[in-house]
């Protein structure tokens, strides 16, 4: 096969966004997506999620999401948004192709997937990290006669049963927001819930965020405002009205048969356990390049692997760059850079 210009590997947002430069270019490319179909993460998420900026400050470069400055996009909205600025802009994107490894070979990439073998002289990985979900390893797991799952994995209500929720960040408040009115409900959290003023959204923290990091780059030391406490999105607030979120417990130690136990002899029991505890990128296919090495990055730039960048991974590898509307800015500076490179 001939070798492509740019071969990007992943078909979410940041995939997309890389796409839309590229496309701007005369580089030959494309983008590989293991998905079935356009959305990236978010197709898979669970029904009732709700972005946490208003539809205007979802948008990726050249198309504004439809629904304004007062509308809070739900995650069907962002699939239908993806899978519109794909069609768009004819984004040559080959699914479903699952990219098993990648390393380099007399000085051109070797993409090993489950179906072709593709070679480029330049590669994107912007595979994000739904795939990689983190769950605290707990101690009796296995005689849990209950169900334990991530968030990645939660689609609708467990009706009548009792769920206990673990994790303070967005994804739970959501999820708990909605189990709480069909269910008996347990939050679990390591720090103390932090709610963000009504006022403060997605939008509002990303301006916050520019403002303070380019101080930073004038050499001024700030520290930007966290995108991972809760944000009041209508859900939420109308759960904080219900005072679903009054009381919570620290991490418990570990599993028994019938529910979940705290080292000072508390007990619940509890039929299902969700775990909202975060993400790691999904980089195993960048493992033959780095050798179990951690990957050092300036902006998305692989420091240690000539030819390679890193798109929508969060800040270090672009500030913001794990939003919708912060990827394209590190997109945009990943492509004048593989210009320069090539
Ligand atoms: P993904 O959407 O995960 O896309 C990566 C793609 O790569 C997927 O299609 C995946 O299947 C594919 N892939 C992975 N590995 C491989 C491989 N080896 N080979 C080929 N393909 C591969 N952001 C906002 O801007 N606003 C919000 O309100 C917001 N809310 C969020 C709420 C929750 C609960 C979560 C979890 C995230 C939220 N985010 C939000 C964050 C962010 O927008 C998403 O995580 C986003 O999906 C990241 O986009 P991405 O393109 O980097 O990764």
């Amino acid at each position: 096969m001939e070798p492509y210009d740019v071969i990007v590997i992943g078909g979410g947002q940041s995939a997309l966004a890389t796409g839309y430069y590229l496309r701007r270019t005369t580089l030959r490319y494309v983008i590989l997506d293991r998905e079935e179909a356009p959305g990236g993460a978010w197709q898979h998420a669970w029904d009732s999620l709700t972005l946490f900026s208003p539809a205007l400050w979802c948008s990726l470069p050249g198309v504004i999401m439809p629904g304004g400055k007062e509308h809070y996009p739900g995650k069907q909205e962002a699939v239908d948004y993806l899978t519109a600025y794909e069609e768009r802009y004819q984004l040559p994107v080959i699914r479903p192709v699952e990219v098993k490894r990648v390393n380099k070979e007399n000085g051109l990439f070797v993409v090993h997937t489950n179906r072709d073998t593709y070679y480029a002289k330049a590669v994107v990985s912007a595979t994000g990290s739904y795939h990689s979900p983190v769950i605290p390893d707990i101690p009796n797991k296995g005689s849990f006669k209950g169900r334990i799952l991530h968030s990645a994995e939660y689609r609708a209500p467990f009706r009548g049963k009792r769920v206990a929720v673990v994790g303070e960040g967005n994804s739970g408040a959501q999820i708990l927001a909605e189990l709480s009115k069909v269910t008996d409900t347990l939050w679990i959290t390591r720090n103390s819930p932090e709610f963000l003023p009504d006022h403060i959204d997605g939008k509002y923290l990303f301006d916050a965020a520019t403002q303070l990091y380019e101080a930073k780059q004038r050499g001024e030391e700030l520290q930007p405002p966290s995108l991972g406490h809760i944000v009041m999105v209508p859900a939420v607030k109308e759960a904080r009205d219900r005072k679903v979120y009054q009381a919570w417990l620290p991490p418990f130690d570990t599993f028994t048969p019938d529910g979940i136990a705290w080292n000072d002899g508390r007990k619940e029991q509890v039929d299902v356990v969700i775990f909202c505890t975060g993400f790691k990128p999904s980089l195993s296919h960048l493992a033959p390049i780095f050798n179990g090495h951690k990957i050092t990055t300036k902006g998305t730039r692989a420091l240690e692997a000539d030819g390679l960048w890193l798109v929508g991974y969060g800040s270090w590898t672009g500030f913001a760059s794990a939003t919708i509307i912060g990827v394209g800015r590190t997109a945009k500076r990943t492509v004048e850079e593989i210009i320069g490179y090539l």
